[in-house]
């Protein structure tokens, strides 16, 4: 039945039209965990505003059958993770780096990583302050990142399973979350931590032999490598006392799983933006590409999915159809919204973004197949979008500039983040040639007439 549909966006109610003429086969052909039993995840995407997410009211979706399966994947993976600690897999909580410790988790059998930094986006999601007000009330001041809610969701323990682990990522990396780490400590946790390095650039008078570069050309003091690999060591080392298990072999299977999912999302993006017509929704590529950091839990099957996406994505482009007009205007999007109805309203108002820096680059990059695994991992993540300077955080969208993809940029601040206090007016300051709008993200159901009246003014000085 998707094959003779127009790609278009569209509302819950047109999915439980659609999704009533879904085959029972094809319902049950879809599992998570490989499990046929309880594994099923695919529903119409009003289930999950019964179960709480009311903001889903408010968005339009990809009528394809790939989003179908992307939303049904990506809002079951609470479930998800309590069906695995049910059945006897150990959840492992990797937190603050974004994109390469789980790498080392996937390695070992039944071990199931996920990110509650993630939690972010529930407050949105249900249009609800239960987690933030909780957070406020652990003492998490109101002005920091949405992120805070995740500490409330350790608190409340309904959210995701108590982790059998918790590796933490902090150093040169984000202030906001190294602080809410240290608090989820004092709720009790036993946390492992690891230090991530500060991406420094040469100087004149540095050595040059000490010095290396990135194949993205980011250069740091070559001693990190071997530094962080060991940070990665210390992780492996960890997960072989918890487990019993520890084959390297099986972390270079996990490292070639997690390149193939990385080459997948790069070909998507790629074809997305270079299309006549945007052929897939901006909301949809967000999930995508956060599913780089660790394949939600099953990479796997989210790997499955992605590959439908990219079939989905190159079809359409092939045959210049797509979600929106082909007047829509190109434009970059930085850091990551937290209220994902954002991107809907970007785009309702005429935007298509072809281009993104959501903070993630360091789950982007291919890690090396072909060196010891741990440098491998710790030079894949010398590339991080957080660890370094301002402008190396910018060179991509810079790049679109200079190849007059993009025609402006939007970037979602969020009061209180440590990098959008401090990366905000210099990402301006660095692409002061192009238009440049900053907004900031307001708290769940914030999003006012004013708010649209800016990003609709700016869209139209753009046309
Ligand atoms: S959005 Fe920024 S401040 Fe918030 S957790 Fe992520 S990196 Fe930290």
């Amino acid at each position: 039945m998707f094959e003779d549909i127009a790609p278009a966006k569209i509302g819950l109610e047109e999915w439980s039209r659609q999704f009533a003429c879904v085959s029972d086969d094809l319902i049950r052909r879809y599992t998570y965990y490989g499990n046929n039993e309880w594994g099923i995840y695919l529903s119409p995407p009003a289930t999950f505003m019964v179960y709480g997410a009311r903001e889903l009211k408010k968005l339009k979706y990809d009528n394809s059958l790939a989003a179908l399966r992307l939303w049904g994947f990506t809002f079951n993976e609470s479930e998800r993770l309590f069906r695995a600690r049910q059945n006897g897999m150990r959840v492992i909580a990797t937190m603050g780096d974004l994109g390469t410790v789980p790498v080392i988790v996937m390695a070992f059998p039944s071990c199931i990583p996920f990110y509650p930094d993630c939690t972010w986006w529930t407050p949105f999601f249900n249009e609800s302050t239960v987690l933030l007000d909780k957070a406020s009330e652990l003492g998490v001041p109101e002005a920091s990142c949405f992120v805070r809610s995740s500490l409330a969701a350790f608190y409340k323990r309904a959210y995701f399973p108590k982790p059998e682990a918790l590796f933490a990522s902090t150093g040169a990396s984000c202030d906001d979350y190294s602080a809410l780490m240290q608090m989820v400590q004092d709720l009790g946790h036993d946390l492992t931590w690891l230090e991530i390095p500060y991406r420094r650039q040469r100087h004149e008078e540095d050595d040059p032999e000490e010095f290396c570069g990135t194949e993205q050309g980011y250069q740091y003091a070559a001693r990190f490598d071997n530094y962080l690999a060991n940070e990665y060591r210390r992780v492996w080392d960890k997960m072989r006392a918890l487990t019993g298990n520890g084959d390297t072999a099986e972390l270079k299977r996990s490292i070639r799983k997690a390149n193939r999912l990385r080459r997948l999302v790069a070909k998507i993006k790629k074809t997305a933006g270079q299309a006549s017509v945007a052929p897939f929704p901006a909301l949809e590529m967000m999930v995508v590409e956060f599913g780089n950091l660790y394949g939600y839990g099953d990479i796997d099957e989210w790997t499955d999915i992605v590959e439908m996406v990219h079939n989905t994505v190159s079809e359409r482009a092939a045959k210049g159809t797509g979600v929106l007009g082909p007047d829509a205007v190109p434009i970059a999007w930085i850091t990551p919204t937290a209220d994902p109805l954002l991107l809907n309203v970007a785009e309702n108002l005429g935007a298509r973004i072809v281009e993104t820096e959501y903070v993630i680059n360091q789950a982007h990059v291919e890690i090396d197949e072909n060196i010891d695994p741990f440098l491998a991992l710790a030079r894949s993540f010398m590339n991080a979008s957080l660890i370094g300077s301002t402008s190396e955080r910018v060179r991509r969208i810079r790049d679109s500039v200079n190849q007059g993809r993009i025609k402006g940029v939007i970037i979602s601040n969020m009061l209180g983040c440590s990098h959008c206090a401090m990366e905000t007016r210099l990402i301006e300051e660095k692409l002061k040639d192009l238009p440049v709008l900053s907004i900031d993200v307001p708290a769940p159901m914030g999003i006012t007439e004013q708010l649209r009246t800016r990003i609709s003014a700016f869209m139209e000085t753009l046309r």
